[in-house]
């Protein structure tokens, strides 16, 4: 333990992110550089505890060694913290960046404190990393002759293959879009995630040997890039499907067709590759510029679609929620360590408070009807407010009479969640899903229903977050290993402190 009295002579302090008006002209990320004592002084507020809630149990999916390197850091010992940092974790600069941090909401100290400040030290320790020149390709050293396909290239399909190439088997992973990254890439937004940062990993995993192939639509028939699973499943010794969670929710109600409705990631993906592929100016994407924009759901989707609107230079913002707003502390059913469901302000909702004055978030609104221009484009969204009751012991929502209300809008984005994978895999080579369309395998196991077909990540899961794909890939690149050579020395989450992942 670095400092026995730290927690108590320090508050937390997180590293702040750039101002509003100043990041808003830009797509550049909104992160600053903390000074080294900054960073120092948060480590010191870790208490070591005896048992480290942040790294199990309902904080850290993938089980980061976090005292150990608070302590590290602490001491000035960066490397070691960095060497530490990279057991667990595949890629810390991702989920040092984008991470919701469920460590902070079950660290110890949170029970009378602020909680320490865990994700900005993750991200200096990589950070500092990459800057010292310490982080270089690691090739296996020798080669085991077994042969592994990856579909797609998320953090699932990342972190697997990562783990697969370091126990020297040979990895190929495949892409249906033009670069690799899954949701890191095209879903995310840079101001979030620099692609650089992507990039730079995807290189050095390069550089140790696993073969990336782009374009490369495994399943799709009527793709131009259609490749055989069947072919892939003959030709290698295991098969795992990282594909993600692709399919939309949809808001079928009156208007739905019209002009100017997208889903969230038509309206992402596009203004990311025109941005890489001609920093916007080839015209590519669609425009939030000068438009009324209503973002419909919230969640990180739901704020990287205003974060984007906003930079385009959008008339008004207006986000729709259909649940009320959360509390700003801890409700009495949500305790301690669980994730805390509180109200929070994202970078969006700030920039949208710095531009026009007032949070653009407004709760308990359900949408009606979609109201056409005479062009067949959408002009605006009948709404009626809603309540929330419990009839026996379930929540229902009700109308409330007189409520109709007119929004304009000449641009509305849908960032209602998503259902599962896409399943033309699936169909093709007659694998089984679960009630919800995801690749039935069971966490731990990752196996389909076909021989040495393996699933992880959204695509088995629903639905999540990078690190929880961090942890399926490790888990299946794990199960894999074990099916190729009878048994494994890969690390995967739960086996640190033998505990079983939460939320598995
Ligand atoms: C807009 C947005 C913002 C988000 N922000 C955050 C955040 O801030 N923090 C966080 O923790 N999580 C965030 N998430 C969730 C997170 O990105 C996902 O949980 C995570 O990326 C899932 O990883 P994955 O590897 O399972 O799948 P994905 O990242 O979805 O990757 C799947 C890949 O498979 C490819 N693929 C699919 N089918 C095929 C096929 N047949 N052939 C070839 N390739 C195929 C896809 O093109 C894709 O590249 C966000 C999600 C979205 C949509
Ligand atoms: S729970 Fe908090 S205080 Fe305890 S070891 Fe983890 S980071 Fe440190």
């Amino acid at each position: 333990m670095g400092k026995p009295t730290g927690f108590k002579e320090f508050p937390r302090k997180p590293v702040p992110y750039r101002e509003p008006m100043q990041r808003l002209a830009d797509y550049g990320e909104i992160f600053t550089l903390p000074p080294e004592d900054h960073l120092k002084q948060q480590g010191a507020r870790c208490m070591d505890c005896g048992v480290p809630f942040c790294q199990s149990a309902t904080g850290c999916p993938i089980d980061n060694l976090i005292p150990e390197w608070n302590d590290l850091v602490y001491r000035g010992r960066w490397r070691d913290a960095l060497d530490r940092l990279h057991k667990t974790n595949n890629f810390p600069e991702f989920t040092g960046r984008v991470c919701p941090a469920p460590c902070e909401g079950a660290c110890v100290l949170g029970i009378t404190d602020p909680a320490v400040t865990i994700k900005n030290i993750e991200n200096a320790i990589i950070d500092k990393g990459f800057a010292e020149g310490w982080i270089k390709p690691e090739p296996p050293p020798s080669r085991t002759g077994k042969r592994v396909a990856i579909v797609g290239s998320g953090p699932a399909g990342l972190a697997a293959a990562a783990q697969l190439n370091k126990v020297g088997h040979t990895v190929t992973v495949y892409e249906r879009a033009d670069r690799i990254g899954g949701l890191l890439m095209y879903g995310i937004p840079n101001m979030k995630l620099d692609k650089g940062v992507v990039d730079r990993r995807v290189n050095l995993l390069r550089e140790e040997g696993i073969t990336f192939i782009t374009n490369a639509d495994v399943g799709n028939k009527n793709s131009e890039h259609f490749v055989d699973p069947k072919k892939l499943l003959d030709e290698n010794d295991a098969f795992l499907l990282c594909t993600g969670a692709t399919k939309p929710n949809d808001l079928p109600i009156s208007g739905r067709g019209l002009g100017g409705i997208h889903f969230a990631m038509e309206f992402l993906a596009a203004n990311t590759q025109s941005l890489l592929d001609s920093k916007l100016s080839d015209g590519k994407y669609i425009s939030a510029a000068g438009k009324d924009v209503i973002v419909i759901g919230g969640g990180d989707t739901g704020t990287d679609c205003i974060g984007t609107s906003m930079r385009h230079g959008c008339k008004t913002l207006a986000n729709f929620e259909l649940l009320p707003q959360p509390p700003v502390n801890r409700a009495p059913d949500n305790p301690w360590p669980q994730w805390p469901r509180i109200f929070r302000t994202d970078y969006g909702h700030q920039e949208v408070s710095a531009k026009f004055g007032a949070d653009p978030r407004a709760y308990c609104v359900m949408s009606k009807e979609f109201v056409s221009d005479d062009n067949g484009n959408v002009a605006g969204i009948r709404t009626v407010q809603v309540e929330w009751n419990k009839v026996d012991g379930n929540w229902k929502l009700h109308e409330i009479a007189g409520s109709d209300k007119f929004w304009p809008a000449q641009l509305v984005l849908l960032a209602m969640g998503f259902k599962g994978p896409e399943q033309y895999v699936s169909e093709m080579l007659g694998l089984e899903v679960d009630p919800r369309t995801n690749y039935k395998a069971a966490h731990g196991k990752f196996t389909t229903s076909i021989d040495k077909v393996f699933a992880a990540g959204d695509c088995r899961r629903g639905q999540s977050l990078v690190v929880w794909a961090i942890n399926e890939g490790r888990g299946a690149a794990r199960a894999v290993d074990t099916f190729l050579m009878g048994s494994s020395d890969l690390a995967a989450p739960g086996l640190t402190l033998g505990l079983a992942p939460a939320g598995a």
